[in-house]
């Protein structure tokens, strides 16, 4: 079921939105050659605990993190821990906060030290793919608009599109009705109404859309071993068009 929020649960919202964007902030600033993804990882549940929310992540689903935190061809759903980040690498990091009865969730995917062009380009088109996505996100369009947006914007420049994880509604739970792929056919699907909440989550490969989950039974990495970038924000659809929640 479609949840519809009203204005005064939307700010309600907001507040755990950002809560989640200033704790992304803080991990973008964190991913430096030489640093290890379990400190990222307890750097975000200091901040969130700080506020007085609690990592959307800990515990779901017997996720053992606060943040993923995934790193080159691993896509989403990294476990963070001892591995170390080096320079060159791309971190995509995905984290959600609990706060007043409601989520925030967002992504991003960070260089650590200088990055190859082909990453950067990647991760760029990655980042632009999703602003595309929440532009189609109007009051009125349908699902698959947002879909074919993001679709559109990289497939022509030869990335694809990861088709086995979508983004959801969020809200009371981090997962709720629709699920909102990052691909599709213009005007089809649940059409979209004020007060929805999503998030747009566009996991993009440098090679094909092929994934694998690894034996830890979470990370999920490219079947070819190129690169994955992974960028994500809660959308709110109101009668004035899309609004971003996840701001720091
Ligand atoms: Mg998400």
């Amino acid at each position: 079921m479609v949840s519809i929020k009203n204005s005064r649960e939307l700010s309600s919202m907001r507040e755990a939105c950002r809560i989640s964007a200033r704790a992304l902030q803080l991990a973008g600033e964190a991913v430096q050659p030489g640093v290890t993804t379990g400190e990222i990882d307890r750097l975000i549940r200091k901040y969130i605990e700080s506020e007085g929310a609690t990592p959307s992540f800990l515990g779901y689903g017997g996720f053992p993190g606060s943040a993923c935190i995934s790193v080159n061809d691993e896509v989403i759903h990294g476990i963070p821990g001892k591995r170390v980040i080096h320079a060159g690498d791309i971190v995509s990091v995905d984290v959600g906060a609990h706060f007043n009865g409601y989520h925030g969730d967002n992504a991003a995917t960070f260089g650590a030290g200088d990055i190859s062009p082909e990453a950067q380009a990647l991760m760029d088109a990655t980042r632009e793919s999703l602003q595309e996505g929440i532009r189609a996100a109007k009051a009125g369009n349908r699902i698959g608009d947002i879909g074919a947006a993001v679709q559109r914007y990289v497939e022509v420049r030869g990335y694809s599109v990861v088709r086995q994880f979508v983004g959801h509604g969020v809200g009371t739970n981090l997962h709720e009705d629709p699920s909102v792929p990052n691909f599709g056919t213009p005007g089809r699907g649940p059409r979209l109404l004020p007060g929805m909440t999503i998030a747009i989550e566009p996991m993009i490969n440098q090679g094909t859309c092929d994934v694998r989950t690894l034996k830890d039974g979470w990370t999920v990495v490219t079947k070819d071993g190129k690169l994955s970038a992974h960028f994500e924000h809660t959308v709110a659809i109101t009668a004035d068009g899309p609004v971003i929640l996840t701001l720091a």
